[in-house]
């Protein structure tokens, strides 16, 4: 199980590399897995497949990080929240939001839920990862 665990990672970082956001999808009941993990938390399937996501998706919370809390990997990322997301695809996670700060959280808050995308971030010193966007 551990090492199946270990080729989910890498292949979602490689699809990365190559510019795709990679998710499972489960062939049983059509839910996606993203983050990537290899069984389907929907119906329990073992027989989930790689699917490059859509990236559209609907910001629903915004939360402002902690003001001592600024990762040293995020140096690069700008001003951002958190926020739980849902994909297009219909999965709900918790994810970075770029381009939200103290000064636009309240009037950005207000017309929750707003549409995003998502776009590769690379990490100072380290892995690209998956951020999102306001489409406004
Ligand atoms: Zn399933």
């Amino acid at each position: 199980m551990t090492i199946k665990l270990e080729k989910v990672v890498n292949k979602f970082y490689d699809g990365l590399e190559e510019g795709k956001i990679l998710g499972r999808k489960c062939p049983q009941c059509g839910h996606v897995e993203f983050p990537p993990v290899y069984a389907c938390n929907s119906c329990g399937s073992y027989e989930t497949e790689w699917y490059e996501i859509d990236g559209a998706a609907m910001v629903k919370t915004l939360v402002l990080p902690a003001p001592l809390s600024s990762k040293p990997e995020y140096k690069n990322l700008g001003k951002f929240a958190y926020g739980e997301v849902e994909l297009k695809e219909g999965t709900t996670l918790n994810a970075v939001i770029r381009g939200v700060s103290r000064k636009n959280k309240a009037e950005l808050a207000a017309k929750l839920p707003l549409p995003c995308h998502a776009a590769i971030f690379q990490r100072e010193g380290g892995f690209k990862t998956v951020v999102f966007d306001l489409d406004e």
